[in-house]
């Protein structure tokens, strides 16, 4: 049949959704520089198909301005059309930046950390999801026979990322039934997050050619296992040398990385609003399921707020490898603006000269006393949209780092899928939210 190729210039709204327009292929290099127009309002759909109150109404217009190095091309050799996609800045008409777009956020908060520390991140995000087409036994937990009985999936999905030039560290079954993870080695914090979107749109642009489909939703059921999405970070001066290990420091954490991860656990309250922003979010973020429901840092512990990874091998390897990761985050947020927040926290951390609270070792936050607790800046982390929102609001300072109508258009956004949501119950919540992640 004839086709002419179609390419869509995209970005990832609020909601986390890839969102955007397409054209002819053969214009693609002309719109690279021109762009192609966007509404405003397209910025308040929410995750379930409504348009949250919209202050733009039916007014102005902005432009997706494609970033050329975000490129994928992926040809599955079936016979359907390949995927072919850009991940996008959101700009004014005449080029400069919109400020509401979360990408250029995340851009804003990059250049700060540079600015007044010389130092930037490395970040990689581990997504976990459920593939429909399984076939999984319920003892099929890290099962080889759980690699064997899903068939073409993993090793279509893993050609699929490497022809969309992502690398790939390690894919596996994991412990629910027809669970799988797949991990990247770290990269600066831009290409962490359009890899993270990445990511999820070949896991699903290969279920969809298989018949199937993933998600990627925090729960799928009220009393099932969770979907986390882990975000680990490492801090890197300017001559690309790691600056978080110091085998002097307190568990190895060196003096910069301190005070990075003193200011998340100060702002992490508020960080949920960005990090677990969904109602279903707060169906997955309870006590004992290996997500972080404290504001704790934890020593190699999976139900902390803040991890302190393990390195492998000999000692000359640990700086390189030595990384946190903040496990209280899911695939309903949007990764910019999660890690954007996740940056300006560490930073005003580092710039207030925080004092890193005392990491737990081998010990749960609920055996502590509440004064053990305090002494300590563990705080139990907010349990619904609401809390987190209003934690959000609390924390002036971390809000300030956005720009106010982006603020304000995130708030309004994710007060809208909570008060729809406010009747329905955790099973509904959850069928929801999988049919859409
Ligand atoms: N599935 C868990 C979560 O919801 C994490 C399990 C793990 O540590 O791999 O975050
Ligand atoms: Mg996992």
């Amino acid at each position: 049949m004839i086709h002419e190729d179609l390419t869509m210039f995209c970005y990832a709204d609020l909601s986390g959704a890839v969102r955007g327009k397409g054209l002819p292929a053969r214009l693609v290099e002309k719109r690279l520089k021109s762009g192609v127009g966007w509404t405003p309002t397209n910025i308040m759909y929410t995750a379930l198909g409504t348009i949250a109150p919209s202050p733009f109404l039916a007014f102005g217009d902005v432009m997706l301005k494609a970033d050329p190095k975000t490129r994928v091309e992926v040809d599955f050799d079936d016979g359907t059309p390949a995927e072919r996609f850009y991940l996008s800045d959101v700009c004014n008409t005449d080029g400069t930046r919109w400020e509401c777009c979360p990408r250029s956020a995340l851009k804003d908060a990059i250049e700060a950390l540079r600015a007044e520390t010389g130092l930037t991140l490395k970040a990689t995000f581990e997504h976990e999801f459920i593939y429909e087409g399984a076939n999984a036994g319920a003892a099929d937990m890290y099962a080889l026979e759980a690699i064997r009985k899903h068939g073409a999936f993993g090793e279509v999905f893993l050609a699929a990322l490497s022809h969309a030039g992502i690398e790939v560290d390690s894919y596996l079954s994991e412990f629910a039934a027809g669970q799988f993870e797949v991990t990247l080695p770290p990269s600066d914090p831009l290409a962490a997050c359009d890899r993270a979107i990445i990511v999820k749109e070949m896991a699903r642009a290969t279920a969809w050619r298989l018949g199937s489909s993933v998600s990627f939703a925090p729960r799928l059921s009220p009393n099932g296992l969770g979907n986390g999405v882990h975000v680990h970070f490492s801090l890197w001066d300017e001559n690309d040398k790691p600056v978080s290990f110091d085998a002097d420091g307190p568990h190895g954490v060196s003096k910069p990385a301190q005070g990075f991860l003193a200011g998340i656990v100060r702002h992490m309250p508020a960080l949920l609003a960005f990090s677990a922003p969904s109602p279903v979010s707060y169906l997955r973020l309870v006590p004992h399921s290996w997500t972080g429901v404290w504001s704790n840092i934890g020593l190699r512990d999976r139900e902390a707020g803040i991890r302190i990874c393990p390195t492998f091998g000999s000692a000359d390897k640990v700086a390189k490898q030595f990384n946190f990761e903040y496990r209280a985050a899911d695939a309903t947020a949007n990764p910019y603006l999660m890690l954007a927040m996740i940056l300006h926290a560490g930073r005003m951390g580092m710039a207030d000269g925080l004092a890193m609270p005392e990491p737990t070792v081998n010990v749960d936050p609920e055996d502590m006393s509440e004064d053990e607790r305090a002494k300590n800046g563990i705080v139990r982390l907010p349990t619904s949209v609401g809390a987190a929102l209003a934690a959000l609001k609390a924390d002036t300072k971390l809000a300030g780092c956005l720009p106010q109508a982006l603020l304000d258009i995130f708030v309004i956004n994710r007060t809208a899928e909570e008060e729809m949501t406010a009747e329905w119950s955790a099973e509904e919540i959850c069928q929801r939210y999988a049919r859409v992640y």
